[in-house]
């Protein structure tokens, strides 16, 4: 039998699917280095995060599809990852960032800091380069959640973010002194954002995770477009009568054209030592709002004193208690964020796909 060829090898693999992204291995240029050596074939697997669920089934089925061409003998397969770029950023100079993504909530005291934390370390584990700016300038508790003291001596110029769990970052809690009150204007607000983008010498990130203020107000408002947003997650309690602050959260990127990556449903249900479960907040509430909005919903995270005490003594729940089910939920949820993340930067549309998981 004749060897294969690299167009043999292409042509079968064109028939593997991406399950998010929903188009082939080819069309998305993650087949990279085909190499044939007989009927010896190599190639690598750009995956488009390194936070990707399904590199086992995507590794599998791209080499029984190669094993079926003639003429091959074996199949050796690399995995790596290059995160895309969904182009926001570019127009920025000096910024080394692809991709920027809001947490948002509509109301203070839903986890919004925490979600930020456990997500943007969640994804450093996973081997992606992640920052993490506290926006969340009436409340910058980042650092405290983060085991952060101070900012690290500048080196020249520029800002040396602060790092912890292999996360970069800054916050205006260590750029004034503790205790000092934080008065803003909308102005200065717009300016310090942008500073904390062009003055500050992140390295080359994969994610910037940005924890905005709660609500819909000015602050909120003015950073949220002073920022140029790849997508955004909103924290929603499981309760009913947070769902109309939610929804205007929510509205006020949509308004703004900034994807919304998914609904996150924080304190959902505490799980008691008998097995039985409490919905101590209700249930639904955010369920509800990804399908009366029409975006993903994107995981329930339960309660856990675990996490308030990770939150007060700098180590977050992904990293002190890694196999709780709030640690496994978070970690789901940043593969599902990074796999949004993804969609929209090379599915070339803003109207992600909806997919309502309980
Ligand atoms: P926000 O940023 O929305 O104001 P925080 O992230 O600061 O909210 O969370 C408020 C409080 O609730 C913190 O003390 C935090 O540790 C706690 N908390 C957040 N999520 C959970 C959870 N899933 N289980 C238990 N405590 C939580």
């Amino acid at each position: 039998m004749s060897n294969p060829t690299k167009e043999n090898i292409l042509a079968a693999l064109s028939k593997v699917q991406e399950p998010e992204l929903h188009k082939d291995l080819v069309t998305l240029n993650m087949i990279r280095d085909v190499e044939i050596d007989g009927g010896k074939v190599k190639f690598t697997i750009m995956l488009t995060t390194p936070a990707c669920p399904l590199r086992g089934s995507i590794e599998s089925e791209a080499k029984q599809a190669a094993m079926s061409v003639g003429g091959v003998e074996s199949v050796e397969i690399k995995m790596s990852s290059e995160v895309p770029n969904d182009g926001r950023m570019r127009g920025l100079v000096n910024v080394t960032i692809k991709n920027a993504i809001a947490v948002g909530s509509g109301k203070g005291g839903v986890g919004k800091s925490t979600v930020s934390v456990n997500l943007a370390v969640a994804l450093a584990q996973s081997g992606a380069r992640v920052g993490l700016m506290d926006a969340d300038i009436y409340g910058p508790n980042i650092p405290t959640m983060m085991g952060i003291e101070k900012l690290p001596p500048p080196k020249g110029e520029k800002i040396t973010p602060a790092k912890a769990y292999d996360v970069e970052v800054i916050s205006m809690g260590l750029l004034v002194k503790p205790g000092q009150p934080l008065i803003w204007r909308g102005p200065m607000l717009n300016s310090a954002i942008r500073q904390f983008l062009s003055d500050v010498e992140w390295s080359d990130l994969d994610y910037l995770i940005v924890d905005l203020p709660p609500g819909t107000g000015d602050a909120a408002l003015s950073l949220a477009q002073a920022l140029p947003l790849s997508g955004a997650v909103i924290v929603t309690l499981p309760q009913l009568v947070s769902l109309e602050d939610a929804t205007r959260g929510l509205m006020m990127f949509k308004q703004l054209e900034v994807p919304i990556l998914g609904v996150i449903e924080n304190m959902s249900y505490l799980d008691l030592p008998d097995g039985t479960r409490m919905d101590i907040f209700g249930s639904g509430g955010g369920v509800q709002l990804a399908l009366g909005t029409q975006v993903p919903f994107l995981g329930k995270i339960p309660i856990d004193q675990n996490v308030r005490i990770g939150g007060d003594s700098g180590k977050p729940i992904v990293v002190s208690h890694p196999d709780s089910p709030v640690a496994v939920s978070l970690r789901e949820i940043a593969e599902k964020v990074a796999a949004q993340i993804s969609v929209a930067a090379l599915g070339g549309s803003n109207e992600l796909p909806i997919n309502i998981v309980e």
